[in-house]
């Protein structure tokens, strides 16, 4: 289907941060596949872990117990907030399987007309039916029937009308991205998180986080709302770089939040299927070392310097510099689309992303080198085309 617009790049193979192209080209990857490949394209451990598994046992499906299934549970809700985790496929999936744990929640607690999901503008929670109509956004949901019942939409800087839709009676849940990804790389900030903790607390409203995209190191924490004190969620989605590439992801819950989630309530065929979880396990374990997660820090602080000293030089095509630890935003006073274009013509790829800005979504093993080497080529990049744009403005003022 032509669903997709994609990039004029036959992809060959990568390693590290380097993708090449068939035609031999090579290119410094701040895609990383969409922030998943966050140890970059075939680390040795992934590769070890996965040519091992595949000799071992593909696919057994959840009638019976996966071993490999319970470690990476572990792992995850020793490190988190959760007790329990459900794992599926991607990260829509996962969403759907959070949003469902909420209304489950209130059914079983004998409030079954609790199902009204809180989302926020900008947000971008996949393209199952339930997560388009939670994300609100209307490009996503035009032409795919009216708006589902038990969506709700706020504004994330409308703190009257977010309190008030947490209080309702119908409401089941509040879903939101601790930093919003595609809509532009925006991050919240822990106050914003406390006060809407606090509310669902006081109104019995569960608290969802979507951590597909910002979780798993991306922000130089294993989740980015750990950056913050008091402000944890009841549920949480996370994928992308949860199998560092492979398609896994994860719905975690406390036990009091999945109450409902009893036998026969959900399920997958695929879901935590022993390939995904033996390179879940191998991408976790050098994720969520610390050295990793230090590395990304710094990372994160020296594209900071380095972006936030070329919008200093280039106020005419940056407005700013934004996003948290390696989940980057520029927002341009330029086409977006055409810049990354003109970015890959030498030699960089980075991502679109909603108010205009491009994303870098480098994996997080990136080097200081290949830091270096992104912003000088988006500076050389940002200096033709003010020389290009000088040179259109003054051939036009001379046929004027
Ligand atoms: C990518 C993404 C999703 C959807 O994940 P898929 O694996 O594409 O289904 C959901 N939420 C956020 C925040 C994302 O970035």
């Amino acid at each position: 289907m032509t669903v997709y617009s994609r990039a004029p790049l036959d992809v060959s193979h990568g390693i590290g941060c380097r993708l090449y192209a068939t035609d031999g080209r090579s290119y410094l990857d701040c895609v990383g596949g969409i922030a998943t490949d966050a140890l970059g394209h075939c680390h040795p451990l992934l590769v070890t872990a996965l040519e091992a598994q595949a000799r071992r046992l593909w696919h057994v499906s959840n009638i019976f117990r996966i071993p490999e299934q319970e470690a990476l549970a572990k792992r995850l809700t020793d490190a988190t907030f959760a007790d329990v985790a459900f794992f599926a496929n991607s990260g829509t999936e996962a969403i759907e399987c959070a949003i469902k744990t909420a209304r489950r929640y209130h059914y079983v607690r004998g409030a079954p007309d609790r199902i009204d999901i809180v989302g926020f503008a900008g947000s971008f929670h996949g393209r199952t039916l339930a997560a388009v109509n939670a994300s609100g956004n209307a490009t996503y949901l035009e032409g795919f029937g009216p708006p589902m019942a038990g969506f709700v939409q706020c504004h994330l800087d409308d703190g009257a009308a977010t309190m008030a839709a947490i209080a309702a009676p119908t409401t089941a849940a509040v879903i939101v991205e601790p930093v919003q990804g595609e809509g532009g790389a925006r991050a919240l900030d822990g106050v914003w998180l406390r006060r809407v903790r606090q509310a669902c607390d006081a109104a019995g409203v569960l608290l969802i986080y979507d951590e597909v995209q910002s979780g798993m190191g991306r922000t130089g924490r294993l989740f980015a709302h750990q950056w913050f004190d008091d402000c944890e969620p009841d549920i949480m989605a996370t994928a992308k770089a949860l199998g560092g590439g492979f398609p896994v992801g994860a719905c975690l819950a406390t036990s009091a939040a999945a109450i409902g989630m009893t036998v026969g309530a959900h399920g997958s065929t695929f879901g935590g299927n022993p390939l995904a979880m033996a390179v879940g396990i191998a991408a976790f374990d050098a994720i969520a070392d610390d050295a990793t997660l230090a590395h990304a820090r710094e990372m994160a602080t020296r594209f900071t310097v380095g972006l936030g000293r070329l919008a200093a030089d280039y106020p005419d095509l940056v407005v700013d510099v934004r996003g948290k630890g390696l989940l980057i935003g520029v927002k341009l006073r330029v086409n977006n689309r055409e810049m990354m274009a003109a970015l890959r013509e030498r030699g960089l790829l980075v991502a679109g992303g909603g108010d205009n800005c491009i994303r870098l979504l480098p994996p997080l093993i990136i080097t200081p080198e290949e830091v270096d080497e992104a912003v000088a080529l988006i500076a050389v990049t940002f200096a033709a085309w003010r020389t290009r744009a000088t040179a259109t403005a003054a051939a036009a003022a001379v046929a004027a």
